[in-house]
């Protein structure tokens, strides 16, 4: 890869941690997610600014998952009013990421500070929307307004005000001139209740002298290290995992999904356009259905 520095390029292994500090005072979680953003970025084309708000979107549901159990999963949908559109993206307890961005291929200028303005292209206004499925009757909802766009601090928002979790978000996305993803990655730190005033104190001094998470791993730290620079070393990793891409879809569910339109729909597919091209927006797969089968579907079906 060309603009690396010397000894920098070698490729590491995604990365999610899950662990604990301070006798149990504070939960943690931090992820390596370069190689999970640079597959979103590949799979949609996103441009930089758009790989920088799904990406950042995207590791925070990674670590977000982490805080899951066995086949629980969860949804995050980023519904801002700038050119972006809305991001969803899906994660799981095993550490399985897909998603999307409306509008992956918008310019964006950079902000005051030359750098990618997230917020002017997620927009400052609208909702974030967290759907948690627990394997419960119905799904749990939380939602918070967007306060700042930049994503981090909307999702310490939404920790503070929909969990009742005081927590610190730390998201980065760090992308090259040519568009690739040089590194990507982020923290979550939550307080548990009773925390002691001077640790939390002590805690709230670590994340405002924090370096920016995608200069840490330019400097080779790993997920793990990086949390040291937040609780110092009284720090217990609980679980690692390598969160990857992942999408469910499949030539059968869209196989089922156009026997439920129905012989009077599949009709005027096979006669309009003689085929069907489907596609899933999670993961840009393309499905090519030919006449042929479209009229073998139109056979199963039992809906007119
Ligand atoms: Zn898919």
């Amino acid at each position: 890869m060309k603009g690396q520095v010397e000894g920098g390029s070698r490729k590491l292994k995604d990365e999610l941690v899950r662990g604990t500090a301070w006798n149990g005072g504070i939960r943690v979680f931090a992820a390596r997610t370069t190689e999970l953003v640079g597959e979103l970025q590949r799979r949609h084309g996103t441009f930089p600014t758009a790989t920088a708000a799904l990406g950042r979107t995207a590791t925070a549901a990674a670590m977000m998952g982490a805080m899951l159990k066995g086949k629980e999963k969860l949804t995050l949908q980023v519904k801002g009013d700038g050119p972006l559109g809305q991001i969803v993206v899906d994660a799981n307890a095993s550490a399985e990421i897909r998603g999307y961005v409306d509008h992956p291929q918008v310019h964006v200028a950079s902000n005051d500070q030359g750098k990618l303005d997230v917020a002017g292209a997620v927009g400052r206004n609208g909702y974030i929307h967290v759907i948690k499925d627990l394997g419960l009757k119905e799904p749990y909802r939380g939602s918070v307004p967007i306060i700042s766009g930049e994503l981090a601090e909307d999702f310490t928002l939404y920790f503070a005000d929909s969990e009742q979790s005081p927590s610190a978000v730390g998201l980065g996305v760090l992308v090259d001139v040519d568009g690739t993803v040089l590194h990507a990655g982020g923290f979550i730190v939550q307080v548990m209740p009773g925390l002691p005033e001077d640790q939390l104190e002590r805690l709230e001094r670590a994340i405002s002298a924090m370096p920016q998470v995608t200069s840490l791993l330019d400097q080779g730290e790993t997920p793990e290290s990086l949390l040291h620079f937040l609780v110092g070393e009284d720090l217990t990793i609980h679980h690692s995992i390598e969160p990857v891409f992942r999408c469910k879809c499949s030539r059968e569910r869209f196989e089922q999904a156009l026997i439920t339109l129905g012989k009077k729909e599949l009709n005027s597919l096979i006669e309009e356009d003689g085929k069907a091209e489907l596609h899933c927006h999670f993961c840009n797969e393309k499905y090519l259905f030919e006449a042929e089968e479209l009229k073998a579907l139109h056979s199963i079906s039992d809906r007119q």
